[in-house]
C-alpha cells in the first residue's frame, strides 16, 4: 500500500485543528499539526495520542442491541441493516404515537454538525441541542446578546495583543494547540498576560501577573474594571460613540462598584484592580478580555460574561489589531458552500427544552442538555419518547448522572451513535460505531475568520472494524424513515461537489494543504463604518433591546456566592492537557498511561487542620454521595477551593484502562442539572466535605 501523507482534522478534542496523517501500509505512523495553519508541525498531546484510538480493542466494533437491562453490558452483536432497521422502526413508533417533536437528538456541537442536524430537521423535529450546557452556553448567550455574535463570533488576534486578560481560561492547559502557540507568540512578543483563578496552573506560570480571586466573585472584578475605566476615562471614547448603546446606564449601573467594594469581594486589593484597569486603558484597542470556554460555573455567569463582552467594547478592541476579530465566512466573499440543512424545511413546533419560550432569551443553536431530564419526568411542555446521543456522552458530563439516567429510564428508545463506548451508550438500547476521524472524510467546512476558506477532514486509513462514517448513518436512517431525499448523495465525494458547486473549487483542491485560502490577506473591517454586529441596533448593547423585551435585565447587581460552611471546600473542576475531553480520553492507552486518575488538590493549611497528608485516600462528600480520591497539596489554592480534574471515575467496565479510576467530579454536583441565566450548568456551586479514609 506504501506510504501517503493525508491533510485533515483531528477530532480527539472540539478544537478541530487542522493535522497531516503520515501513514505507512494502512497504519497510521505520525499525527502532526498541518505546517500551513499552525505554523510548525508541533500539536497538543491528545491530538498526537490519535494514533492509539484506531486499533483499540475497547472500542465498540459492530453494531450492538441491548440484550438484558439498559446498563447491564448485555449486547449483542448485529448487522448494519438490523441495527438501522431497529432504530427507524421504534423512532417510527415514537413520532406515531407523541409526534415528530418527540425525538430529540444531541452532539458535541462544532462545525462538523451537518448530518445530524439535518436528519432531525427531516423527521421534522426542531429539538437538536449540544454539550453546551456543560461548556459555552452562558458565553454564547452573553455575547450574542451584547455583539449579536455567538462565542465563536470571533478570533482572538493573539500574537498582536499587547495584554490578555483571562478569567480562568486555562490557555496553557486545557488547551487548543493553535491557540496555545498563539498566546506563547503574544508573550515571546512582549504582550502580558493577566491570569485570573482561584488556583495557580500552567497558564499562571506563565503569566506577568496572577491574581488568586475569592470563589465566586469574578463579577465583582469585572464591574470593579468597568468602575475605573469609565471614571478615570480609560475608554475609546470614539468606538463608544460610534458603536455601543446604552453608556449612560452602564455607568450608572457601575457606579457602586469601586476598587475598594471589589477588594473586600474578591481578596485583589483595591490598588491593584486599578493597575489593572490603567495599564489595558492604555494598551488599548490592542487588548483581549478572554471571553471563556468553558464557564459553566455560577448562576450569575451570564452577566459576568456580559460584563467582560463589555470591557472589551470599552476598549474599542473589536475589529482592532491585537484585540478581537470579527469573524468573516466564505459567504461574506459570495462563496457559500451549499448546506444540507438550509434545503429542508424548518419545523414551526416549540422546543422541549423551553428555549425562546420558558427561557425566551436563550438560543435554540445550543439548546440545554440538562432540561431533557426534567421534561422526560413530567412531560411537560410535551412527552419525549427518543433521544439520539451523537458523539454526546451526557451521562459523563451532565451533574447528577443518577438523576439524569433515571430520567432516561423513561425513553422508548435511546441510541448512541459514537466512536466509543460512551456511559450513554453503555445505557443505550443501540450503539451505531462510527468509524474515527482517522478513518472518514466529513463534509467541507468554512473556515470562518479574517481568512475565510475551506478545510476539510479526510480519512487517511482504512476502517479497522465493522463501523461507518455519519455521512452514510445519517442517510441511511433518513431512507429508512421516508426523508431520504433530504441527503441527496450515494457517496461522500457526490456530497463534497455539490457543497463546492459554484465556488469554483473541488475535492482535488485540498490535496496540497489540507484547505483552501479565498483571500490572501486578512479582512479587517473599517472601525469607522464597516463591522458588523448583528444585534438589533447593529451596535454593541450594554443595553440589549432584546434581552428587556422579554424581561430579562440587562444588568444585575452583584451578589455574594453562596455561604461556604464550615470545614467545607468549594469543588472547582478543570481539564488538563492530556485529558481535555473527558471519558473520550481517559481510556485513550497513551494518555492513560500518563494520567490515569485524577487527585484532588487542597490548601496545605486545610489539610493539616484535617490530618491530610500527600497521597492519602480521601473520602470527599456531597449530599449523600461519596468518591474516593487520593489528596495532593498545595500552597497554590484558595483555601475555599478543592480542585479535580474533570472526566474520571469511569462506570462503563469495557474500558478496563479508565474503569474505576480516581473519582468523578459529576456525581458530587448533586442538584445542578438545572438552568442558569445563561442556560449553563452551575457546576462550581458544589460544596464538599472532605476526610481522610486511610
Ligand atoms: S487541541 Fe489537541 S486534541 Fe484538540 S483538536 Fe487540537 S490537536 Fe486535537
Amino acid at each position: 500500500m506504501g506510504s501517503k501523507r493525508v491533510y485533515s482534522i483531528c477530532a480527539m478534542c472540539t478544537g478541530r485543528c487542522p493535522i497531516v496523517v503520515d501513514v505507512e501500509d494502512n497504519e497510521v505512523e505520525h499525527i502532526w499539526g498541518n505546517p500551513y495553519l499552525l505554523g510548525g508541525y508541533n500539536l497538543c498531546p491528545r491530538g498526537a495520542a490519535g494514533k492509539t484510538l484506531l486499533n483499540d480493542s475497547e472500542r465498540p466494533k459492530t453494531p450492538l442491541i441491548r440484550d438484558g437491562e439498559r446498563g447491564s453490558g448485555k449486547w449483542r452483536s448485529v448487522s448494519w441493516d438490523e441495527a438501522l432497521d431497529y432504530v427507524a422502526d421504534n423512532l417510527k413508533k415514537v413520532i406515531d404515537n407523541y409526534g415528530a417533536k418527540s425525538v430529540v437528538l444531541s452532539d458535541r456541537g462544532g462545525a462538523i454538525t451537518e448530518f445530524e442536524k439535518a436528519f432531525i430537521a427531516a423527521i421534522g423535529s426542531p429539538n437538536y441541542f449540544n454539550h453546551h450546557a456543560t461548556c459555552s452556553n452562558s458565553i454564547h448567550n452573553a455575547h450574542l446578546s451584547v455583539a449579536g455574535l455567538a462565542r465563536n463570533g470571533v478570533t482572538y488576534d493573539y500574537k498582536n495583543a499587547k495584554y490578555l486578560v483571562s478569567f480562568g481560561r486555562n490557555l496553557l492547559e486545557s488547551l487548543v494547540t493553535g491557540e496555545a502557540k498563539n498566546v506563547i507568540d503574544m508573550i515571546e512578543n512582549g504582550g502580558k498576560l493577566v491570569q485570573v483563578d482561584v488556583r495557580w496552573n500552567y497558564t499562571a506560570a506563565k503569566a506577568d501577573r496572577f491574581f488568586m480571586i475569592n470563589p465566586g466573585t469574578d463579577y465583582a472584578l469585572a464591574l470593579a474594571l468597568i468602575h475605573v475605566i469609565i471614571r478615570d476615562s480609560l475608554y475609546d471614547v470614539d468606538f463608544v460613540q460610534r458603536w455601543t448603546v446604552g453608556f449612560d446606564e452602564l455607568s450608572n449601573f457601575v457606579k457602586p462598584y469601586t476598587p475598594e467594594f471589589a477588594e473586600k469581594e474578591t481578596g485583589i486589593s483595591a490598588a491593584d484592580i486599578v493597575k489593572l484597569a490603567h495599564d489595558v486603558g492604555n494598551a488599548k484597542p490592542s487588548v483581549i478580555f478572554h471571553l471563556g470556554w468553558m464557564t459553566a460555573w455560577y448562576s450569575n455567569d451570564f452577566y459576568l460574561r456580559r460584563a467582560i463582552c463589555s470591557l472589551n467594547a470599552l476598549l474599542g478592541t473589536y475589529e482592532a489589531k491585537g484585540g478581537l476579530i470579527i469573524n468573516k465566512g466564505p459567504g461574506s466573499l459570495g462563496k457559500p458552500l451549499k448546506s444540507l440543512l438550509s434545503q429542508i424545511p424548518k419545523s414551526n413546533e416549540p422546543r422541549f427544552d423551553g428555549c425562546g419560550t420558558k427561557y425566551p432569551h436563550l438560543s435554540g443553536q445550543w439548546g440545554l442538555a440538562q432540561e431533557l431530564a426534567s421534561v422526560l419526568l413530567t412531560d411537560e411542555p410535551y412527552p419525549v419518547r427518543a433521544y439520539i446521543a451523537f458523539r454526546h456522552d451526557p451521562l459523563a458530563s451532565l451533574p447528577d448522572p443518577d438523576y439524569i439516567r433515571s430520567a432516561y429510564k423513561k425513553l422508548d428508545l435511546l441510541v448512541s451513535i459514537d466512536i466509543n463506548f460512551s456511559e450513554t451508550g453503555w445505557f443505550s438500547d443501540v450503539i451505531l460505531p462510527e468509524d474515527t476521524y482517522l478513518e472518514r472524510t466529513d463534509h467541507v467546512i468554512a473556515r470562518n475568520g479574517s481568512k475565510p476558506g475551506y478545510i476539510l477532514r479526510q480519512a487517511a486509513v482504512q476502517r479497522r472494524f465493522d463501523t461507518r462514517p455519519r455521512s452514510w448513518i445519517f442517510k441511511e436512517l433518513a431512507n429508512r424513515l421516508g426523508v431520504g431525499q433530504y441527503f441527496p448523495y450515494n457517496n461522500i465525494e457526490e456530497l463534497i461537489a455539490w457543497q463546492l458547486d459554484g465556488t469554483g473549487y473541488s475535492l482535488e483542491d485540498f490535496n496540497e494543504k489540507g484547505y483552501i485560502d479565498l483571500v490572501d490577506k486578512p479582512i479587517m473591517w473599517d472601525r469607522v463604518d464597516g463591522l458588523k454586529f448583528k444585534t438589533p441596533s447593529g451596535k454593541i448593547e450594554f443595553i440589549s433591546k432584546k434581552l428587556e423585551d422579554v424581561g430579562v435585565p440587562s444588568f444585575i447587581p452583584y451578589e455574594k456566592p453562596i455561604e461556604l460552611k464550615p470545614g467545607r471546600f468549594r469543588l472547582v473542576t478543570s481539564k488538563c492537557a492530556l485529558h481535555t475531553q473527558g471519558r473520550t480520553t481517559s481510556n485513550n492507552k497513551l494518555l492513560n498511561e500518563y494520567v490515569s486518575e485524577n487527585h484532588i488538590y487542597i490548601h496545605e493549611d486545610r489539610a493539616n487542620e484535617l490530618g491530610i497528608k500527600e497521597g492519602d485516600l480521601l473520602e470527599v462528600e456531597n449530599e449523600g454521595e461519596k468518591q474516593h480520591i487520593k489528596s495532593k497539596l498545595t500552597k497554590y489554592i484558595h483555601p475555599d477551593v478543592a480542585f479535580m480534574l474533570h472526566g474520571f471515575g469511569d462506570d462503563v467496565p469495557l474500558r478496563t484502562r479508565s474503569y474505576g479510576r480516581g473519582a468523578s467530579d459529576i456525581r458530587l454536583q448533586k442538584g445542578l442539572a438545572k438552568v442558569a441565566i445563561g442556560g449553563n450548568c452551575p457546576y462550581t456551586e458544589c460544596t464538599v466535605s472532605i476526610k481522610k479514609i486511610k
